[in-house]
């Protein structure tokens, strides 16, 4: 039975729109509006729609769905309708992007305060480590691209307590969704269609995602900044990408919107294909790389062997532009945004007061945890870590602790070396989103569950030596997840994609 799991009261009286509250805490759910049986009857609509217009991934199920496009495809997890989310809170963190892209390039230009602040956790973190082994690398040997092509993704909450948008992490590194976040946009706009008339839902409310062409066009005009008719991008993937139809969906408009051929490889085979000529230009076979954009090398995992590595420096040494630069890379660390909230420091990088107040208006509580000055905290993590979250150098989903765990593992770093690999980690303030109930169809199964979202706005920047070329936001994705689950990745396997419905 489909309906499993559906706790709603079969005969309550559904909700009109517009009696749904204006204050977000308030908002109610388009759940609400829809009935259990109609939702039942419309998830095979949803599921057809997902799948005639590329809203896929590969299905873990079955072999060689990573690897062969075209087999083993399923849909990917999708929220039946969208969640309202407070128009005002949505503005605010679209206006936010350029900020942070410009943020982003800013702390990338000073390598001095990347390796400082970075100095103790590469102590003790052998992945941060390298990374820094890298930048160090290309800045003695002199940087031979200035280009610089940034595409973000700056992850948002809107926390109950306080109705504010605070910011969880800024991704610089293989954003993911901006194609499949443009499809449920379109997906929902179609399922409302189906309900506009019983429910006073309007597809309106759903701001058009951008974020598929927005992506596109910032690999094409870095591609146009390289100067070469005959170059191609190349997309570093891992082995076996299950969300192949995510970046297949990039490549695809950049060669039909703008003649730009796309090729991808893993970096094994970057390391077993790839030269530089004398000049710097990065070569793959006989393929001259205009821009390199990574899907992958974001996790120690994407790093088996030194090759891998190997790999990763031959490239940051050529003249490709690179998305991201390893000093692009290093800016999006979680070490890096505990820095960047700590009085002051904005400042450094950032002019204007009001732009500085704007961006620090969305900072929750973060702290670091070497040295001295952080016992406090600690102290206060262990007595209540359920008001926490303790974050290693990570990226990609399900690698932060919460609770129990919290207090486990503050205690044993503490209790080893002196402490030392307590800077390996950042504590958060725990946020905790204003809930909702959704029905999440995955595997073409859904249910109605207690929900929290997370916003993800996108963002586009490209400048060269000496001019911004680019610098906006691109298109948004809202991830929803089941409340009791503490993490939102959708390729982990944790949320559903999602979009807004603005109110
Ligand atoms: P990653 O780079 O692995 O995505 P995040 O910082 O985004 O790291 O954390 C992963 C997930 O953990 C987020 O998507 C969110 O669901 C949850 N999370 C992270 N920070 C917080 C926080 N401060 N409060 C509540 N949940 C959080
Ligand atoms: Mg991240
Ligand atoms: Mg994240």
């Amino acid at each position: 039975d489909r309906a499993a799991g559906v706790s709603v009261a079969e005969s309550e009286g559904y909700l009109k729109v517009d009696q749904i509250g204006e204050r977000a805490s308030e908002l109610k759910n388009l759940s609400d509006l829809v009935p259990p049986n109609l939702a039942s009857e419309l998830v095979p609509e949803a599921l057809a729609w997902a799948s005639t217009h590329g809203l896929v991934m590969g299905d873990k199920s079955i072999e060689n769905s990573g690897k062969v496009p075209g087999v083993g495809l399923v849909h990917a997890p999708f929220c039946l309708f969208p969640t309202p989310f407070p128009a005002e809170a949505f503005e605010h963190a679209i206006d936010l992007a350029p900020l942070f892209n410009k943020l982003v390039d800013e702390v990338s230009k000073d390598g001095n305060f990347l390796q400082e602040t970075l100095e103790r956790t590469r102590k003790v973190d052998p992945f941060t480590n390298r990374l820094l082994g890298i930048h160090s690398r290309v800045s003695e040997e002199g940087i031979k691209q200035e280009v610089q092509l940034g595409m973000h993704r700056s992850d948002y909450m809107l926390d109950k307590a306080t109705d504010t948008l605070f910011q969880v992490e800024l991704n610089t590194i293989s954003s993911s969704f901006a194609g499949l976040g443009s499809q449920v946009s379109n997906l929902h706009g179609y399922m409302i269609r189906h309900v506009e008339r019983s429910t006073n839902m309007d597809a309106k409310q759903v701001p058009e995602n951008t974020a598929a062409d927005a992506f596109a066009e910032a690999l094409a005009l870095a591609w146009q900044e390289y100067k070469n008719q005959s170059a191609v991008v190349l997309m570093v993937v891992e082995p076996g990408e299950r969300n192949m139809y995510d970046q297949y969906w990039l490549a695809i408009k950049l060669y039909e919107s703008y003649g730009i051929r796309t090729i991808r490889k893993t970096l094994s085979e970057i390391y077993a294909q790839a030269h530089l000529s004398k000049d710097g230009a990065l070569y793959i076979q006989e393929e001259l790389v205009a821009v390199v954009y990574y899907r992958t090398g974001y996790s120690p995992t994407d790093y088996p062997t030194d090759f891998e590595w190997e790999a990763r420096l031959l490239v940051e040494q050529s003249s490709a532009i690179k998305c991201p630069s390893i000093s692009y890379h290093l800016a999006g660390t979680k070490k890096i945004q505990q820095e960047l909230a700590r009085p002051g420091v904005l400042e450094r990088f950032l002019q204007g007061k009001e732009s500085i107040e704007k961006v620090r208006s969305c900072f929750a509580g973060l702290w670091g945890l070497e040295g001295e000055g952080s016992t406090e905290i600690i102290n206060k993590a262990i007595e209540n870590p359920d008001a926490f979250v303790l974050k290693p150098q990570r990226e990609g989903g399900g690698n932060n602790l919460y609770g129990h765990d919290i207090r486990d593992r503050l205690l044993e770093l503490r209790e080893k070396d002196g402490g030392i690999g307590l800077a390996a980690y950042i504590l958060m303030q725990r946020l905790f989103p204003v809930p909702h109930t959704s029905y999440l169809v995955r595997g073409g199964v859904w249910s109605f569950e207690e929900t929290a979202s997370e916003l993800g706005i996108f963002g586009a920047y490209l400048r060269n030596a000496e001019t911004e070329i680019l610098n906006k936001a691109g298109g948004y994705l809202l991830r929803t997840k089941v409340s009791k689950s503490n993490e939102s990745g959708v390729a982990a396997g944790y949320g559903v994609l999602d979009s807004v419905y603005l109110l």
